[in-house]
């Protein structure tokens, strides 16, 4: 199967077992917006509770907000967004399919490493156990050859994007014979920037109404609030809010399913910390994030960091976290040295005073801000892409499995009476009694039990638990486990530690590990 063959059961699978429904679907949807269905908003709160609970609940100098999605328009002003806050778009004039300018060039780069790990493949074919990878990265001419372009590409691409120069960023496409996907032709316009903010009116017209800004990011939410926070919680440097809140931009090229929305959520906490200290947090907060991610156990070598080739305005040092999605590796998460840059600003448009006074230092000064910003719909679809997997099982069956992290899980538990007599569904539903404060639990007794398997291994229920005729003799179940597909008989006292091991918060928080 290839990678886009797997993505696209993916998301039909996302819809078929309610993770994921188009919006408004009875209208044939609305261009990258989607809902989320009775599966989809328990994974997706799982998701923002790992996310909260380790900021918020694992350190005692990071506190949570919850700001308005409105806010006063002049904070756009501030903070760069009315002005810069633009991709460059281009359109192909014979598919009238419009791009974005610098996703097309980063394609081209991601294409030539591709090409250079064919020609490694090839290589190693050929030279069989005397193939030495690295010398052979060093002397072939046509791998050489291939990395002096995309060196030379890359460079004048970082300066015309830091200069925003479009006139530049069209002649590297044009250069690279970068051809639209749909036309397969070079008739290119010339490039533009498009700002990516969606506005609204505020109150009447006869009051004279104000334009005002859905957020595009829920960051200025905290900087308008730092004061409050710091003087009201009596927060000493370094610091953090965190905050998860809706965003909204209105993306030129809205692709790759929820990967890329017009409205969205973050999981955004930005760190105080004192001016000069900012590269030394920088630097902890990727080993932390890093860490966090490779916690869910997809593995290590899936996860990279990509340095920004464009500081944003606002930063002095930036990075990603990218995720290896059926795509290619793509930006999950971003890191960002954000200076003074955002305070500062606050500081002067709104001509209040945002200071900290460090009476160690016996000084007030404007804080330096490390943020780390991810997505949580891009962080449930990398989830959904490394746990989607088809099997074929010993006895010739196929099923499909969502191997998600346990705690992550949408459904915990799903308890299952052999038969809907007997007594055996009064048992079961005990069994949901005793679980359903802690957990989500369902109860299924339709079909046969290999179909019941099947049905909670598809949504990624971890534990499925069998109550049969003897479970009333000897008071015992049968635990069958999603992953391993092994069964165990236990007793049913001994079943609710038997799930808090398996599937809690606690174990998955113990399992991330800083390098
Ligand atoms: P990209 O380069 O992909 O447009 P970005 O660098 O503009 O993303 P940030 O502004 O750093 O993204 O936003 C932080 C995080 O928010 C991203 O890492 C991503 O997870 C998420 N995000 C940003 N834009 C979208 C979107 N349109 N849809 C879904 N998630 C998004």
């Amino acid at each position: 199967m290839t990678q886009e063959e797997l993505f696209k059961k993916l998301i039909a699978h996302c819809k078929e077992y309610g993770f994921i429904f188009p919006s408004s679907e009875i209208y044939d949807g609305l261009g990258a917006v989607y809902d989320y269905g009775q599966n989809g908003v328990e994974l997706k709160n799982n998701i923002k509770r790992y996310w909260w609970d380790s900021m918020v609940k694992l350190n005692e100098n990071i506190v949570g907000i919850d700001a308005a999605i409105f806010m006063h328009p002049r904070v756009w002003e501030a903070s760069g967004h009315v002005g810069a806050f633009n991709d460059p778009l281009i359109d192909n004039k014979d598919s009238k399919k419009r791009y974005r300018a610098d996703v097309l060039v980063e394609d081209w780069l991601a294409k030539q490493e591709e090409k250079i790990a064919k020609e490694v493949e090839k290589a190693r074919k050929r030279f069989k156990e005397n193939f030495n990878e690295e010398q052979y990265l060093a002397t072939s001419p046509r791998v050489l050859e291939i990395k002096a372009k995309m060196e030379e590409v890359h460079s004048r691409f970082s300066e015309a994007l830091n200069a925003n120069n479009l006139e530049e960023l069209k002649q590297i496409i044009l250069d690279c014979e970068i051809v639209c996907p749909i036309s397969g032709t070079r008739n290119w316009t010339d490039v533009r920037q498009f700002n990516l903010m969606f506005s609204t009116q505020m109150g009447s017209t006869a009051d004279g109404a104000n334009t005002v800004y859905l957020r595009p990011e829920t960051a200025q939410g905290i900087f308008v609030n730092y004061l409050n926070v710091q003087k009201t919680g009596r927060m000493k440097l370094p610091f953090g809010i965190a905050q998860i809140g809706k965003a909204f931009r209105n993306e030129i090229v809205a692709r790759q399913f929820i990967f890329r929305m017009r409205e969205f959520e973050q999981m955004e906490m930005q760190f105080f910390v004192q001016p000069g200290t900012e590269m030394e947090w920088w630097n902890k907060w990727k080993n932390i994030r890093m860490a966090w991610h490779r916690a869910l156990g997809f593995g290590d070598d899936n996860y990279r960091f990509h340095d920004h080739d464009k500081l944003a305005h606002y930063a002095n040092a930036a990075t990603d976290v990218e995720y290896n999605f059926p795509f290619g590796f793509k930006e999950v998460e971003g890191i960002h040295s954000r200076t003074d840059f955002d305070l500062g600003r606050h500081q002067e448009f709104s001509g209040k005073k945002i200071q900290y006074f460090d009476a160690e230092r016996g000084e007030s000064y404007v804080p330096y801000v490390v943020e780390t910003s991810i997505g949580v719909d891009r962080m449930f679809l990398q989830i959904m892409s490394a746990a989607y997997c088809e099997e074929k099982l010993e006895n010739g069956e196929e099923r499909v499995v969502l191997r998600i992290p346990a705690a992550l899980a949408p459904t915990k538990v799903a308890v299952m009476p052999l038969v809907k007599k007997d007594g055996l569904p009064e048992v079961a539903r005990k069994i949901i009694d005793e679980l359903k404060y802690d957990y989500n639990v369902a109860y299924d007794e339709k079909d046969s039990i290999g179909k019941r398997y099947r049905r909670q291994d598809a949504v990624g229920t971890p534990l499925c638990v069998t109550v049969d005729h003897q479970s009333l003799e000897d008071g015992t179940v049968t635990v069958r486990h999603r992953d391993s597909m092994q069964q165990e008989r236990i007793k049913i006292e001994a079943l609710r530690a038997m799930v808090d091991e398996e599937v809690s918060f606690r174990r998955l928080f113990q399992t991330i590990k800083e390098a």
